[in-house]
């Protein structure tokens, strides 16, 4: 059996065959970059990186190619809204190319952090100006476009097959006729290629272009960066499930009318992270991110397992309560390793090939889940039954984890054992009798004294973190190996 994916251009499993035997073109849709990324944002990335380190364990020569929408004002489903990035320059008194390197800073970060390895082509929509407009001119020599109030518009009615990713046919979208406040379309589902009016005060970002000064629709940036870095046409095209019906919608109508050839064979979307309190927004605020989870004592490794342990199709609910035990089964993961890494006394562990039977099962059935429409839950599973198994030596145990790390990405190869850092013994004691002190108040129900003592450890860089068994603690900075346990 080989790789099946369910591809929503047709809405079923389907084999995988890349274009070009032994290679893959794949573009991800990547983030925009006037805030940092919520937690939920980084969903489709860790999606992104087990696809291309699956691809590559299978021996495929893959090229990833992820734009970074630098444009506030591209962001925006409907064309339409507020210029995020001028908002958001002017709140923090920057300039607006400021504010993108500093997010776009942020999000590597964060997806370092998290073992998301960088994809091979990174491109930036604001160093792409040329292609685009290049791009633009074809549609227009084909008959796709019409200009109106100053702006280039794709006529959706002009491509036949519009809709056909989001199964939307354009008479019901003519009837259930959206609410659009641009006056300038002739059908309600027409999208801009290229503004010259613009619908912002104070615009910064503006290029010279055919059709008079201004900047590029939102969606073409995608098309034409994919098709510069991968060709006319490529193998698979990933986002989240939000840019179904409007923005990949959108780009397979440019794409295909630019080349009158089908563009992407394969289209893979997560479904959403959500919070208990409903969708988590980058626009609305008060949402979290990554660096919220590491200072409440969580490891960004904790946040991947927890992400790994749902399939990507899945709507996945955020709770502490559920990261919680993301991070005690990460953390018994690496105990695990490093317990078996010890048994070895300096051995090696045993190459895939050499494996024992039971072992080389565990591989195989591993192999099946991630061929499976990369269900990384099934994959977990297999890799703690490796971990586990008592009648499997070490070196086997740890030759077929590794070999399944490959694509899981926790670095299990490279950990190191942490020498417990030396506590100062009058320190633990005082923490310690502060813990039980807090949850006493909290027993109490004086949740305002329990939350004092929290803080107060906190700035004096002592961490707590509550768990089914209690209440542990460890120095902020301490890693997971090192942490002084009560
Ligand atoms: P953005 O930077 O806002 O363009 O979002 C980056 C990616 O995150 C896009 O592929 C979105 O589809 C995806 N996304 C946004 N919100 C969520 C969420 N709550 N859960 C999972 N993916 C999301
Ligand atoms: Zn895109």
């Amino acid at each position: 059996m080989g790789l099946r994916l369910y591809n929503t251009l047709g809405r079923s499993l389907q084999e995988f065959e890349p274009i070009q035997p032994g290679k893959v073109g794949f573009y991800g849709c990547g983030p925009t970059v006037y805030n940092y990324a919520h937690i939920g944002n980084l969903r489709p990335y860790v999606l992104h990186d087990v696809f291309t380190r699956a691809l590559r364990w299978m021996g495929y020569e893959v090229t990833h190619v992820m734009n970074i929408t630098d444009v506030g004002h591209l962001s925006d489903d409907a064309d339409s809204g507020e210029d995020k990035m001028v908002k958001s320059a002017q709140e923090r008194g920057k300039t607006v190319w400021e504010i993108a390197q500093f997010y776009t800073d942020a999000f590597f970060r964060d997806t370092e952090r998290m073992h998301i390895r960088r994809p091979t082509v990174v491109c930036k929509a604001t160093e792409h100006i040329d292609e685009m407009i290049a791009l633009i001119r074809r549609i227009e020599a084909n008959g796709y476009t019409y200009s109106a109030g100053g702006n280039l518009y794709f006529d959706v009615t002009k491509f036949p097959s519009y809709g056909e990713l989001a199964m939307i046919k354009l008479d019901d979208l003519k009837a259930g006729a959206r609410i659009d406040v641009d006056p300038n379309k002739r059908n309600p589902a027409d999208f801009a290629l290229w503004f010259t009016k613009s619908k912002f005060e104070n615009q910064a970002m503006v290029w010279d272009s055919p059709w008079g000064r201004g900047y590029p629709g939102w969606h073409i940036e995608c098309s034409a960066m994919s098709m510069k870095y991968l060709g006319e046409q490529f193998d698979v095209h990933a986002g989240g499930i939000d840019h179904i019906p409007i923005h990949h919608t959108n780009e397979i109508a440019q794409s295909e009318a630019a080349t009158g050839k089908r563009w992407v064979k394969y289209w893979l979307h997560n479904e959403f992270i959500v919070m208990n309190a409903g969708k988590m927004s980058k626009s609305s605020g008060g949402f979290l991110t990554l660096q919220s989870l590491v200072d409440a004592g969580y490891d960004p490794l904790d946040y991947r397992y927890f992400l790994l342990g749902g399939h990507y199709r899945s709507q996945l609910q955020f709770s502490y309560e559920a990261l919680d035990s993301a991070r005690a089964s990460r953390r018994g993961l690496f105990d695990r390793t490093l317990v078996l890494r010890d048994k070895l006394h300096g051995g090696e562990p045993t190459p895939l090939a050499s494996l024992c039977p039971t072992a080389a099962a565990r591989v195989a059935a591993f192999r099946a889940a991630i061929e499976d429409d990369l269900s990384t839950p099934r994959a977990l599973a297999e890799l703690w039954g490796a971990l586990k198994d008592q009648g499997v030596p070490a070196a086997d145990a740890l030759g077929a984890a590794f070999e399944m790390d490959l694509v899981l990405g926790f670095g299990l190869a490279e950990l190191e054992r942490e020498e417990a850092a030396p506590v100062d013994a009058a320190l633990a004691a005082e923490v310690e009798a502060l813990i039980a002190e807090r949850a006493a108040a909290k027993k109490a129900k004086d949740f305002a004294k329990a939350d004092g003592i929290r803080d107060a450890l906190k700035a004096r860089g002592v961490v707590l973190e509550d768990g089914p068994a209690g209440t542990a603690w460890k120095l902020s900075g301490a890693t997971p190996g090192s942490v002084p346990r009560a």
